[in-house]
């Protein structure tokens, strides 16, 4: 997979560099290239972004850099092209397998105020939200979608682990417990080191239904 991320800020994503998805870039399962938009304005200036027409707060980043990345990053149209903002749909575990299944994806962070309404309608096939808050910029958000999503390239994490964790199965986690089998008075729960995987399953099935009636009521409807 290749995620495309354009931004106006680079450093940001050194993040990226590190870990699981470090060590996937470095093995070469996914590619992650970040672009920093304003290599592609033609401002001598180096402006990207300017008043908003209309008056009020803030900044507007500029349509003409942007539009330019997106033509030089993604010129046949390949990749899905995302932008990150609070108007759009609210990502969640099924939103990632659905990129999962794509070669390419694109995603442009915002800033500012925002950016100008064209490059949305020119470029953009789909604005995709984090949640319900406003964050500065589309950095923390794109390096969500891309570490969810490179999770589920193949190689890169053990299959195991996404059939059995949070969402998976339309539940949250059971807790989990390792060494020392006890800390600060707290033992782990005898069955986990029964043995006895039967007893194990049916322990682990009651927590995630239990944690989920109480963080996530909505998952059960
Ligand atoms: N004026 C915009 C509004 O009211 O919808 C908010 C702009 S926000 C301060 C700047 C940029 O951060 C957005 O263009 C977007 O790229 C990013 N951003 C902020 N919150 C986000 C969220 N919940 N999900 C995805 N991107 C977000």
């Amino acid at each position: 997979m290749k995620i495309d991320i354009l931004t106006l800020f680079p450093d940001m994503f050194a993040p990226l560099k590190e870990s699981i998805i470090g060590r996937a870039v470095k093995n070469g399962k996914i590619q992650i290239n970040v672009h920093d938009i304003r290599d592609y304005t033609l401002d001598k200036h180096k402006k990207c972004d300017d008043t908003p027409f209309g008056g009020g707060a803030g900044m507007v980043m500029m349509a003409q850099p942007i539009a330019s990345a997106i033509e030089s990053v993604d010129p046949e149209h390949k990749s899905r092209r995302i932008f990150l903002s609070p108007k759009g749909r609210v990502f969640n575990q099924n939103i990632v397998k659905e990129y999962a299944k794509l070669s390419d994806l694109l995603l442009l962070c915002g800033h500012y105020e925002g950016v100008d309404q064209r490059v949305i309608d020119l470029y953009i096939d789909e604005e995709l939200s984090v949640g319900d808050y406003v964050l500065t910029g589309g950095e923390i958000p794109a390096m969500a979608v891309a570490d969810a999503v490179s999770r589920y390239v193949d190689g890169v994490i053990n299959e195991a682990s996404l059939n059995e964790e949070s969402f998976s199965g339309g539940l949250l986690e059971y807790p989990q417990y390792t060494k020392p089998q006890e800390f600060m008075g707290l033992k782990v729960p005898d069955v986990l080191l029964s043995g006895n995987h039967g007893e194990i399953a049916k322990w682990r099935k009651e927590k995630a239904e239990e944690i989920t009636r109480k963080n996530r009521p909505d998952l059960l409807k």
